[in-house]
C-alpha cells in the first residue's frame, strides 16, 4: 500500500467540519480558488453557467448537487463509491441515496479539523481507496469531494489512476461549483467517459456484455424510464439504426460502447462536459428527443441525417412513427392550462410534448441552463407563446403558478405544497412525471392518462377546502392541546429582538 509523504492543504481552507449550504456560497468559492481548485471551478463555470444578472436568488433550488454523481455512482455494477465531506451532508445525501433504492453501501472517510488542514484526509482517503480496492472485483471506484474537501483544495486528482486494475476517479461536486444535481450527474459521467476514451486510445477494450451490434447505434444522453430506450429503438429500425447505451452507464464496459457509436442524441441537454467528449471522440451530437408529433418527425430527421442515411429510409421511420402518434392524439387530448417547473433538465421536452397533446402551457421553469441542445425546444415553445426560464428559482415558479392560476401546477416539492394550498391540483415531477415514459404513442398515451386524472381532482380539493376551512392555517398551524390562540404580542416581542440582533451584527461588522 502506497501510504507517501501527507500532503499538506492550503492554510486558507476552510478550517473544521460544519461549514456547509449555509456558509455562503462566495467564501467557499474564494477558499477553493485560493487552495488550488481554480482550474476545476472555472471548468465548471463554464460548463454550467448561472444566471446573468441574476438576483438574491440566483442559485436554482434542488436537493445537494453531490447527489447527482453520487447516484451515477450507486447506479453502476461492480463500482464502489466513496464521499468526502462533513458528516451532515453525508448523512443528508446516504439517506437520499436509499429512499432513491440505492442498495448499496455509501463508503465515506470522515474528518475533523485536524486532519482537513495538515493534509491527513488526503492520505486517508488514499488509504481507504487502497482497502476498498484490494476488497473485491470491482471496475471502479469513485470518490467524491463535498464543498468543505473543496473549498480546503483536497487534491483528489493525486490518487492513483489505477490500483490492481480498478479505476480511481477524484471529482470535485461543490455546491457553490455545480449548481444542480442534475449537472452533476454530467461531473461523474464526463469524467468516466474521459477515462474511457483515453483506455480506448491506449489499446483494446472490453465488448459490451452482449456483444457489439450489428449496426450503427445512438447513444443517448440522461437517465430515462426504461422504456423509452426500446420505444427509441423501434423507430429507429427503419433507418438501420439500433439504440446504444444510455449515458450515465450501468457498467463500466457500456463507456466504450457509448463512445463506439455512430451520433448521440442529447435527450437531457445539460450533459455539457460529457458531450466534450463525445465531440472529442469524433461523434456528432442531436438535441431535443422523439416526443410528440412534431418533435419526433423533426428528431428522426436530424438523426437520420447526422448519420447519411437515405431520404427514403428517414421517411419511412418517420411515417411509421407518426401513424401510431397520430391515432393516438385524436383519440385523446388534455383539457386545461398547466404550469411546469423542475431540476430534472426534461422539463422543455415534458412541456412540448404537453402542448402536442392539447394542454395550454404558459410557462415552463428548469433549473438547469441553457444550452445549443436545448435551443431549438426552447424556440419552438417561445413560439407558441410559452415562457420559458432557465435556471428558475423557486419563487419565479411560484409566481407563475400565482399569475397564470393552472388548471394543473407540475412542479418541485414546495410548488406542489404550494398549489394545493391554493386548491389547484399538482403533480410532483421528479416522481410522477420523469418517471414515466415520454417519447412516442407510449409516452403521449401515459401522460394524457396522469395528467387528465389529476386534472381531474379540483373538485375534491374544492370540497376539502370547504370542509377544513381556515383550521390549521396561520397561527393555528401545528399541533394543539387546547384552541389555538394568536399571539401577535408575542411575533411583535421575536420581531425586535430580531431587529435589534442584525442592528448588533450591523454595528460590528462596521467596526
Ligand atoms: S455537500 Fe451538499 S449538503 Fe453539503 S454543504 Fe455542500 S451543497 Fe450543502
Amino acid at each position: 500500500m502506497d501510504t507517501g509523504r501527507i500532503i499538506p492543504i492550503q492554510s486558507t481552507a476552510i478550517e473544521g467540519d460544519g461549514m456547509g449550504c449555509h456558509a455562503g456560497g462566495e467564501t467557499l468559492l474564494a477558499a477553493a480558488k485560493a487552495a488550488g481548485k481554480s482550474e476545476t471551478l472555472a471548468q465548471y463555470a463554464l460548463d454550467y453557467p448561472r444566471q446573468q444578472d441574476a438576483g438574491p436568488h440566483d442559485q436554482p433550488q434542488s436537493m445537494c448537487p453531490a447527489f447527482g454523481s453520487l447516484r451515477v455512482g450507486l447506479r453502476m455494477r461492480r463500482t464502489a463509491t466513496i464521499l468526502s465531506g462533513s458528516a451532515c451532508c453525508v448523512y443528508g445525501l446516504t439517506f437520499t441515496s436509499h429512499f432513491y433504492g440505492a442498495r448499496r453501501s455509501v463508503g465515506y472517510v470522515p474528518f475533523n479539523s485536524e486532519t482537513l488542514v495538515t493534509g491527513k484526509l488526503f492520505e486517508d482517503i488514499r488509504d481507504a481507496v487502497h482497502a476498498q480496492a484490494a476488497e473485491g472485483e470491482l471496475d471502479a471506484i469513485v470518490v467524491i469531494n463535498l464543498c468543505v474537501p473543496t473549498a480546503s483544495g483536497v487534491p483528489l486528482q493525486l490518487l492513483p489512476k489505477e490500483i490492481n486494475g480498478v479505476r480511481v476517479i477524484g471529482i470535485d461536486v461543490p455546491g457553490f461549483g455545480v449548481p444542480t444535481h442534475a449537472e452533476a450527474k454530467d461531473v461523474l459521467a464526463g469524467a468516466m467517459l474521459r477515462y474511457a476514451r483515453q483506455e480506448i486510445q491506449n489499446g483494446p477494450v472490453a465488448a459490451p456484455r452482449g456483444g457489439r451490434q450489428d449496426r450503427p447505434t445512438i447513444t443517448l444522453l440522461g437517465e430515462m424510464f426504461p422504456a423509452d430506450p426500446v420505444i427509441i429503438g423501434q423507430m429507429l429500425a427503419p433507418m438501420g439504426l439500433a439504440v446504444g447505451p444510455s449515458v450515465p452507464t450501468r457498467e463500466w464496459r457500456e463507456l466504450y460502447a457509448a463512445l463506439d457509436c455512430a451520433a448521440v442524441a442529447a435527450i437531457h441537454p445539460f450533459y455539457t462536459a460529457s458531450i466534450r467528449e463525445f465531440e472529442a471522440a469524433g461523434r456528432s451530437i442531436v438535441g431535443s428527443a422523439p416526443v410528440g408529433l412534431e418533435g419526433t418527425q423533426e428528431w428522426l430527421q436530424k438523426i437520420g441525417e447526422a448519420c447519411n442515411i437515405a431520404p427514403d429510409l428517414i421517411a419511412k421511420s418517420r411515417n411509421d412513427a407518426l401513424h401510431g402518434l397520430r391515432d393516438m392524439l385524436s383519440r385523446q387530448s388534455i383539457k386545461g392550462r398547466i404550469t411546469l417547473s423542475g431540476y430534472e433538465g426534461s422539463e422543455l421536452l415534458v412541456a412540448r410534448l404537453l402542448i402536442e397533446c392539447g394542454a395550454e402551457v404558459p410557462y415552463v421553469g428548469s433549473a438547469c441552463p441553457a444550452t445549443p441542445w436545448n435551443a431549438h425546444d426552447a424556440e419552438w415553445l417561445r413560439a407558441k407563446g410559452v415562457q420559458v426560464q432557465f435556471r428558475a428559482s423557486l419563487e419565479q415558479d411560484m409566481a407563475a403558478v400565482h399569475a397564470f392560476q393552472p388548471d394543473l401546477a407540475i412542479g418541485t416539492t414546495p410548488i406542489v405544497q404550494k398549489a394545493k394550498q391554493l386548491c389547484i391540483p399538482s403533480l410532483y415531477f421528479t416522481n410522477l412525471i420523469s418517471a414515466r415514459p415520454l417519447m412516442g404513442v407510449a409516452g403521449a398515451g401515459s401522460l394524457v392518462q396522469v395528467v387528465q386524472a389529476a386534472i381531474g381532482n379540483k373538485a375534491r380539493f374544492d370540497a376539502m377546502k370547504s370542509f377544513f376551512g381556515d383550521a390549521g392555517a396561520g397561527h393555528a398551524a401545528g399541533v394543539w392541546e387546547g384552541v389555538p390562540k394568536d399571539r401577535p404580542e408575542f411575533k411583535a416581542e421575536t420581531r425586535r429582538q430580531l431587529e435589534k440582533l442584525m442592528k448588533k451584527r450591523k454595528a460590528e461588522e462596521m467596526g
